[in-house]
């Protein structure tokens, strides 16, 4: 799950990261009275979506930028203005873009210098890692592939965590005067106590800035929370923000199904995770590209078969549906009466292809032929993806 950066704000007042006073708004007053109440006339006004990128996006009612800084509320009002409910487009939005529903309203700060700061579940050390760089500011893809050098990596010990000699270190590498050494390092520190806390895979600070009248401070934010640890954050749970995510996601996540929208025509309906990523690969190995991943889990019910099915359906992209079931646990013959009891009620506008094994397997069979319904039956996972990928080209 992700949230807004204004709520990041929240959790780094709690957690002590040092960052601009700021509050979010939704309309052009709600702006004029947080920006009063900052009682500052250096702000910023920031459109508030799940996207980076903002400072360089472009709103398709023409508007240039998604950051902008001012010296009054008035002026603040009348840049928000330009940005509620419009839509920006962003190099992470792609082309659609995302509409701005809240900005938030900062103070804004004499910037010395902006550093990147990030801190990442790594799978490949199997542990937190710090990515850091001097190159930070709204370039940073840029920096990471013309000039891998300027990154700077460090490993958290999973157990023992960031260590305060690392984070000082971390510091120096990143070039801060003796000074400002340590102001940094409580920083990083308290960054990494919110990962670990708040069950983040990612926390993304870019910029942190030095600030002209030496502050060190986290100036955006971009977070990522593990999806499967949000039962023991309810505060954090209750951020979410629906409207920011693929409303088919949105659906599957109601019914408890792990699906993840994908941009190709054939929909997959596939029990077990590892399974589903198989079928996902040998469809692309066929010539087709796939809508989506679907797991439906060992355990999925007749109701649980059909929202899947609806979802799928609803996806104007679809051509065709495969789909891809191992009964081991669940017996293919329910699976069957499943699917035919899904197809009814839906009435299927793509062709359907149904791969079963296992459990029961001649009786699922038997109960799809017998339905009478235009189910294209496949004999393994070969035979499976060859006949999805020309259903979908018919
Ligand atoms: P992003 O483009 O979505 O990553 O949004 P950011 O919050 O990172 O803002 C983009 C850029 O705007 C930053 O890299 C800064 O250069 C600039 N910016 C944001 N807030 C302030 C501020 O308070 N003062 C100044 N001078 N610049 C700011
Ligand atoms: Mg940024």
């Amino acid at each position: 799950m992700n949230i807004h950066e204004y709520q990041a704000k929240q959790l780094f007042e709690e957690f002590q990261v040092a960052t601009p006073k700021g509050a979010s708004a939704s309309s052009r007053e709600e702006v004029q009275t947080v920006a009063n109440r900052l009682e500052t006339h250096h702000l910023v006004v920031k459109a508030q979506i799940h996207a980076g990128g903002r400072g360089k996006g472009t709103f398709t009612n023409g508007f240039q930028g998604g950051v902008h800084l001012c010296d009054s509320p008035e002026k603040a009002a009348g840049l928000a203005s330009k940005m509620l409910g419009n839509t920006l487009v962003t190099h992470q939005t792609g082309a659609a873009g995302r509409v701005v529903r809240k900005v938030l309203v900062a103070e804004s700060v004499v910037i010395a210098k902006e550093y990147y700061f990030a801190i990442v579940l790594d799978r490949a050390i199997g542990a937190p890692l710090v990515i850091a760089s001097t190159e930070g500011g709204v370039d940073i893809e840029m920096v990471a592939e013309k000039f891998p050098e300027k990154i700077i990596k460090e490993a958290i010990h999973p157990l023992l965590g960031l260590q305060p000699y690392q984070a000082r270190n971390i510091a120096q590498r990143l070039g801060f005067e003796s000074s400002k050494i340590g102001e940094a390092a409580t920083l990083f520190l308290n960054i990494f106590k919110l990962f670990l806390e708040s069950d983040c895979s990612l926390v993304e600070v870019n910029p942190l800035v030095l600030t002209q009248d030496g502050k060190v401070l986290a100036l955006d934010a971009k977070f990522n929370f593990d999806d499967n640890a949000l039962f023991r954050h309810p505060k954090i749970a209750a951020l979410r923000d629906t409207t920011e995510e693929d409303p088919r996601e949105v659906t599957a996540s109601q019914f408890n199904l792990n699906y993840v929208g994908l941009d190709g025509n054939i929909a997959c309906l596939v029990n077990g995770a590892g399974l589903a990523m198989a079928t996902m690969d040998i469809i692309q190995y066929h010539g087709g590209e796939p809508a989506n991943f679907l797991d439906v889990g060992g355990g999925a019910n007749e109701q649980q078969v059909t929202e899947a099915f609806k979802i799928l359906v609803s996806d104007k992209n679809v051509k065709a549906i495969l789909v891809n079931i191992f009964g081991g646990i669940m017996r293919c013959d329910i699976i069957a009466q499943g699917i035919i009891n899904a197809v009814r009620v839906l009435s299927l506008p793509v062709p359907l292809v149904v791969r079963l094994e296992g459990t029961n397997v001649e009786l699922g069979k038997k109960l799809l032929q017998e339905s009478n319904l235009p189910i294209i039956a496949a004999e393994d996972l070969t035979d499976a993806a060859k006949k999805v990928v020309a259903a979908a080209q018919a």
